[in-house]
């Protein structure tokens, strides 16, 4: 039976940090605040995954009160997904993505992104899709303080 699942997930954008976005660090004058890397597009996959298994969050895997998870790159969490749905036979059938971002421009660095997020979650780039869009300079993404990103994610479990 096909489960789907749905994540999303925003960090302040602040000098001072790497902007890494889809396991790919991206040119910028900020990046993203938080506890591990703050890839906010891994996590918000990581939770579509996790939430079409009916599983909790990635704050319950991965608290970000855990020194364990400083720094960490967000491919971890994103193998630890892969690692429940193995662990519940399931297959994932695919995955969807959107980053909400200002700046800076994101389509150059998708191709890679896909590369990544395939990688962490073994499964072909061909299942994984990655888009972005701006938000028309509105709201706190608009004004550049944060970087959001949603994502759907389907997997086959046996009955
Ligand atoms: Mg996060």
């Amino acid at each position: 039976m096909v489960h789907v699942g749905i994540g999303y997930d925003v960090h302040a954008l602040v000098a001072g940090r790497k902007l890494i976005l889809g396991g790919v660090e991206i040119p910028h004058s900020k990046g993203l605040d938080g506890h591990s890397d703050a890839d906010a597009l891994m996590h918000a996959i990581c939770d579509a995954v996790l939430g079409a298994l009916g599983e909790e969050d990635i704050g319950h895997f991965f608290p970000n009160t855990d020194p364990r998870w400083k720094g960490a790159p967000s491919k971890v969490f994103l193998e630890e997904a892969a690692r429940q749905v193995a662990r519940r036979k399931g297959k994932i059938v695919n995955v969807d993505a959107t980053i909400i971002a200002q700046e800076p421009k994101i389509y150059p660095h998708i191709a890679e992104m896909k590369t990544r997020i395939a990688a962490a979650l073994g499964v072909s780039e061909k299942q994984i899709g990655v888009k972005a869009t701006t938000n028309e300079k509105m709201g706190f993404v608009g004004r550049e303080e944060g970087i959001a990103a949603m994502a759907v994610a389907s997997i086959n479990l046996p009955e």
